[in-house]
């Protein structure tokens, strides 16, 4: 349960709440429903009576605060039945805390302080509200069924979840593992077409997720340790896999570095050199490389006379403009022959003006040519970071597919020259 009338308002994101679902998920509680409610003590405790209907847990997220507003404890009382008083030691330890930072404690401060009966102080070691931990007494309705709660600010939250809540839950032993495949150049829904009856199974469970590097799949298993976990998700994993085949471009395990489409481009060079020229894409492209050693230069311009000296000609500047796949092309030879590479990349994006949209991406190197166009509508944000992705996508399939044919042709020069989708 998330308390905060600011939440309701849209001003702040739920981020407490997707925290403690990823937490539990993880730990093979099953999340039966979230739920917001604004600073309001008859719909605090309504909404705290009606979870613990459903659930043996509840844990409540904000409204810890000293100011009249924040009425969690209130509501928490309501629902025991018992009346929150000043605990002695946690009055001493909010003084100290005051005296240490040299401030006097404000007397509405004091309620940080209080207790019931039934619950026992959760040490906050970053702010001045403990969180509660309750058990409900025998002969109450609820009895045995715990509710804590927790302070709002995120850095409170995460941390008093972790070391404070979590150990006092006794939770069983539990191994989550889960693999996300990450795809590119096919649909959601066409991926979904792919892994057919898959997505309907639960554990493991597999799902897909659109992403802007293109499509994921996220194959999940929960099981007593991580080994169980592992050889569940495993078989189901194979099946993706296959399904999926030569659109998967990463593979990510829970706690890996993130994934990206930069980085598997780079692995495809092989030790190949990359340079780039980008025109209106304002270098969301280079961005994308940054820390790359295989990135040994990239021009940014969307000045038509420095792109005719990294190898737009006059003639389809004129004929075809900045916007087109023929000019995409040269510079990319361009990028090439400018930082003396083995694989050069280029973008033009009309970001903003009548062409607004448009976005044409090439990629040359040593038997390798590849070029296309795409037009999304967008904001010239949009515009530009769509322009990234789709060239990055146009050089992992590139790449991708220059690798596997120089695989099935042995060990023989391939050269292959294609033309996108002129
Ligand atoms: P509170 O404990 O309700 O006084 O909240 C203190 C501060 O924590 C708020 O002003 C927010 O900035 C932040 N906060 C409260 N609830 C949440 C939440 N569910 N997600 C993210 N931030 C929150
Ligand atoms: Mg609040």
């Amino acid at each position: 349960m998330s308390v905060g009338t600011e939440l309701l308002l849209g001003e702040i994101v739920d981020t407490n709440a997707a925290f403690v679902a990823r937490e539990l998920s993880l730990r093979g509680v099953t999340l039966q429903r979230k739920a917001t409610v604004g600073d309001n003590l008859e719909r605090i405790s309504g909404l705290i009576r009606e979870s613990l209907s459903r659930a043996d847990l509840v844990i409540l997220g904000g409204g810890l605060g000293p100011t009249d507003d924040d009425l969690t404890r209130e509501g928490i009382a309501a629902v025991a039945r018992e009346t929150p008083a000043e605990d002695r030691e946690l009055l001493a330890w909010l003084s100290g805390l005051f005296t240490s930072r040299g401030r006097t404690m404000a007397p509405i401060n004091r309620k940080q302080a209080w207790l019931i009966p039934s619950a026992s102080a959760l040490p906050n070691p970053l702010g001045t509200a403990p969180g509660w931990f309750v058990t409900l007494p025998d002969g109450h309705e609820f009895a045995g069924k715990r509710i804590a709660a927790l302070p709002g600010p995120p850095r409170e939250m995460n941390r008093m979840f972790r070391e404070e809540l979590l150990p006092r839950l006794n939770l069983p032993a539990w191994a989550f593992y889960a693999v996300t495949l990450h795809t590119s150049g096919i649909g959601e829904s066409d991926v979904a077409t792919h892994l057919g009856d898959l997505t309907k199974i639960a554990n493991p469970s597999v799902a897909t997720y659109a992403r802007k590097t293109g499509t994921d799949v996220r194959v999940a298993a929960s099981a007593k340790s991580a080994e169980e976990a592992r050889q569940l998700a495993e078989p189901v994993l194979e099946q993706a896999r296959t399904a999926l085949g030569r659109y998967i471009w990463a593979e990510e395990k829970t706690g890996d570095a993130p994934a990206t489409l930069a980085g598997a481009v780079i692995k495809l060079l092989a030790g190949r050199s990359l340079g780039l020229v980008e025109a209106g894409s304002g270098g969301t492209l280079a961005l994308q490389f940054a820390g790359a050693a295989a990135l040994k230069g990239a021009a940014i311009s969307d000045d038509h006379a420095t792109l005719l000296t990294l190898g737009l000609t006059p003639i389809t500047l004129s004929r075809d403009g900045v916007c087109s796949e023929v000019a995409a092309l040269e510079l990319a030879h361009g990028a090439r022959e400018r930082f003396g590479t083995g694989v050069g990349l280029s973008v033009c994006a009309a970001a903003e003006g009548e062409q607004q949209g448009q976005v044409a991406i090439a990629i040359v190197g040593e038997g390798l040519e590849r070029v296309a166009s795409v037009n999304w509508p967008g904001d010239a944000g949009q515009v530009r970071e769509r322009a990234a992705s789709t060239a990055l996508n146009l050089a992992f399939r590139a790449l991708s597919a220059a690798e596997a044919d120089q695989t099935q042709a042995g060990q023989t020069q391939v050269n292959q020259t294609q033309a996108g989708q002129r």
